[in-house]
């Protein structure tokens, strides 16, 4: 009977787990999987505030708006920069994720940075509450990933989960559900976007926006050299004379350009693999590391963290998504996984 009444409770109420993250927001709705996956920008006028567009209708928008839109990112180093917008944005999601279906709030499962503060903490409880949460329960995004990733949490083996964001990469040894061992750096994807920016400036003195950036490095970007090397053609506007202009750059420049923020993810793995006890080291010898986060896509980053660690390592499948369904998962099974909440 019990059971039945929670059952009712969820059904009705579309419990849900969400990461909000530097780059993208995600939700996962009980029984149902990922309903949701956008960009956690926000556009809002200059003057007041106000909301113009949110999420990918947002990120379209980006650097071709007037004077009087400006691009709000409410999330700055996975914890909540901005806190109005940052609830709205939530608001929206979670009522688009909802679909007008349950009629009762929703238990909202969050996951967080591992080193997060209590008063960023208190932000993300409240922004949930705000945006229409019954109930906020938070997970440490490493343990999410980890069971994102299938990885053994419950058991005495220790794992090593690096997580490649948009803002921030976290590293984390996880053993017997807790974190042993974990570092994190502000240097990510959103790093590298920045790193091409630059080199293109100082090289060809073309400007690019901040979505053609990112675009070269889906493309072209790597961390560890091709067995054919590739060329792109750039389009931008040149910085002295001011018109369009088209630039070919190649996949060898690039790495070479967006070696330091790359060099800096390598260091906090490195960092992290010196702060393990020993007898997890082991373990980790044997297992190796898992890498996921949208990062973890740049071409080749898996062989150079192979080259200077000697350990295997692997790129989750579902790297984008593995961090909310490991949140989403655990919320499905608090019997099982309800000691990892915070
Ligand atoms: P966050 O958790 O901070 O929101 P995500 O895990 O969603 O971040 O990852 C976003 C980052 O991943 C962005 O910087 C994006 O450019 C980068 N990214 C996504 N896909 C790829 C890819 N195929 N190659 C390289 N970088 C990628
Ligand atoms: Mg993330």
């Amino acid at each position: 009977m019990i059971d039945r009444i929670t059952r009712f409770f969820s059904l009705a109420s579309r419990d849900m787990a969400i990461d909000l993250g530097t780059a993208n927001t995600l939700i996962y709705i009980k029984g149902e999987g990922i309903v949701l996956n956008e960009p956690s920008v926000v556009m809002v006028t200059e003057r007041d505030n106000d909301v113009i567009a949110v999420g990918a209708e947002a990120k379209s928008m980006v650097g071709r708006t007037p004077d009087t839109i400006k691009t709000v990112r409410p999330m700055k180093d996975g914890v909540i920069a901005d806190f109005k917008v940052a609830e709205e944005m939530l608001r929206y999601f979670i009522n688009k994720a909802r679909n007008g279906r349950g009629f009762i709030k929703p238990k909202i499962a969050v996951c967080v940075p591992s080193g997060i503060t209590e008063v960023e903490k208190r932000a993300v409880r409240d922004s949930a509450e705000h945006a229409g949460a019954r109930e906020v329960l938070l997970i440490q995004e490493p343990m999410a990933a980890a069971i994102g990733a299938d990885l053994p949490i419950h058991t005495p083996t220790g794992n090593m989960v690096v997580d490649i964001g948009g803002g921030t990469t976290e590293v984390a040894v996880i053993s017997l559900d807790g974190i042993v061992a974990s570092n994190s750096v502000r240097v990510a994807g959103d790093e590298i976007n920045e790193a091409i920016d630059q080199y293109l400036k100082k090289a060809y003195n073309l400007l690019v926006g901040e979505q053609t950036a990112e675009q070269i490095k889906l493309q072209i970007g790597t961390a560890y050299p091709l067995d054919e090397e590739e060329t792109m053609t750039v389009k931008g506007r040149d910085l002295v004379v001011g018109i369009p202009k088209t630039q070919k750059v190649t996949s060898r420049e690039l790495r070479e350009a967006t070696k330091e923020p790359v060099n800096s993810i390598v260091n906090v793995v490195l960092q992290t693999l010196e702060q393990t006890p020993p007898e997890l080291s082991a373990d980790i010898v044997d297992r190796g590391v898992i890498l996921c986060g949208g990062g973890a896509l740049l071409r080749g980053i898996d062989r150079l963290l192979n080259k200077e660690t000697n350990l295997p390592i692997r790129v989750v499948e579902n790297a984008l998504t593995c961090i909310v369904e490991g949140t989403g998962r655990a919320l499905d099974d608090l019997e099982r996984y309800g000691k990892i909440f915070i």
